[in-house]
Order: structure tokens, then sequence, then C-alpha cells
């Protein structure tokens, strides 16, 4: 068992430095209706399904630096070729390397793009000023990707310290607070109906808007999550690839 906010902190001295993070991978992607893609390095998370596991679990040796006028430039070229208006970071986790993510932030601000930040949100979790400083930019939405429905279910997806899973839901709460754009993402296979049950109450309790806008996502079948989750005795019914997400927020 590990923290995941003692995690973060040694992951970002291997992939934020002198405000620069690794990336490993930039792309068109249809997620959004369409959406230019920079997939960075690094987390604070071990889910047993995570699909990027190369830059998760050997972070030194995947992908390279980028200042956030570099990573903005490649977003940008990506999305004048493809037509799109939106942008994001995903991959791994975007808010560890946080002056990184501001300053990249900023300059999306200056455009007329939006900014879908994907996170965990551990580190929002634990850290109102995050949530704060995210506030200021209204170009910006922020899906928080819950791991289970509660503790419980938390540990046995990530394999970190059960309570982290109360970050996940202080990072909603924070950005709501601070007037932040934001909704929750739930992944379907790890919803039962009476854990689901009792995660909507913990969401209403923040804002009963959180249940109306919670996305079901949908565990993505690769090989080498699939023998993860074997590996770890968690017996699921892949409901088919996550396409898109429909609505707009
Ligand atoms: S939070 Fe996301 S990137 Fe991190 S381990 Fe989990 S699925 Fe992978």
């Amino acid at each position: 068992m590990y923290d995941p906010v003692e995690l973060a902190k040694e992951t970002e001295k291997v992939v934020a430095h002198n405000n620069l993070r690794k990336f490993y991978r930039f792309r068109p992607a249809k997620f959004y209706g369409g959406i230019a893609t920079a997939d960075c390095v690094g987390c604070c998370l071990r889910c047993v399904f995570c699909w990027s596991r190369a830059p998760l679990m050997n972070p030194e040796r995947v992908g390279r630096f980028y200042s956030p006028q570099e990573v903005f430039n490649k977003l940008d070229s990506i999305a004048r070729r493809h037509g799109y208006s939106q942008l994001r970071v995903s991959g791994n986790e975007p808010t560890i390397g946080r002056q990184h993510l501001l300053n990249l932030l900023d300059l999306v601000e200056q455009t007329g793009y939006r900014f879908i930040l994907e996170t965990n949100g551990i580190l929002i979790g634990g850290d109102a000023s995050y949530a704060q400083a995210l506030a200021e930019f209204k170009r910006l939405h922020v899906r928080v990707s819950l791991k289970g429905c509660d503790a419980e279910q938390f540990l046995l997806l990530t394999g970190a310290k059960p309570e982290a899973f109360e970050l996940q839901l202080a990072a909603l709460r924070n950005m709501i607070n601070a007037g932040a754009s934001c909704h929750a993402a739930v992944m379907q296979e790890f919803a039962p109906e009476g854990k689901l049950v009792t995660l909507k109450k913990r969401l209403a309790e923040i804002d009963t808007r959180l249940v109306d806008n919670l996305e079901f996502e949908y565990l993505i079948p690769f090989p080498h999550v699939v023998r993860e989750l074997a590996r770890h005795e968690i017996n699921v019914r892949c409901g088919g690839l996550r396409e898109s997400i429909r609505r707009n927020y």
C-alpha cells in the first residue's frame, strides 16, 4: 500500500523540473468529438486497469521534457490540422508539475480553444489552492476520474491507501467551491448498483450537479490491461471501448 501524495512528490522529481514536463506523445484523438491530445509521463496512482503503463512504471525511460510553449505549439498544430476546437493533456497524471500545467493553461486562455484536464484529482483534493488556481481559467473543464465508488474499491483498483479515495471527492469539492468547471467520471465495470447508490449520495452532498453529470467510462480491454486484471484476480466483463464523451459540460 502506498500514499499517492508521497508518490506524486517522488514522481515529480523525475518528470518535472525547471518548468519542463515529460511527455511521450502528441496525437489527434476522437474523444469529445475530436481533441488534440498531449500524453504526459508519470502518475501518483497504479491503477490495475491503466492503459498507459510504460510511462507509469518507467517514467525515467519514457518521453522527453517539453516547455509549456512547446506543448501548446504541438497541440495547436494538431488542432489546426484536424479542425479541432479542443485540447487536453492525458496519458498519465497532468497535475504533477503544477507550474508547467498552469503556464500551459495561461497560453490556452489567450486562444479560443477549450481545454479538458483529465485527472485523478489526488493533488487537487489535497490542496485547495490548486483548485483555486485552476478556477482562474475560463477555458478549462476538469474531469475527475474516480477509481471506484468507495474507499474499498479504490484500494482494490489502485493499491493505494484507501483513505486517499477521499482526496478524489475533495478535489470535486475544492473545485466547486472555487467555481471551476468540473464533472466526475466512474468506470462502469466498477460501479455495481449498491456502490453506485452510495457514490451518488456522496456526490450529491458536494453538489447535485455532480450526480446529474456523472459520466460512465468503459474499460478498454487492451491485452496488457486484461492481463493485469487477471493477475490481481479482478473479474470484470468489459463493456466495450470507451468511444467518446457525448455530453457537453
Ligand atoms: S490515474 Fe490514470 S494514469 Fe494514473 S494509474 Fe490510474 S489510469 Fe493510469
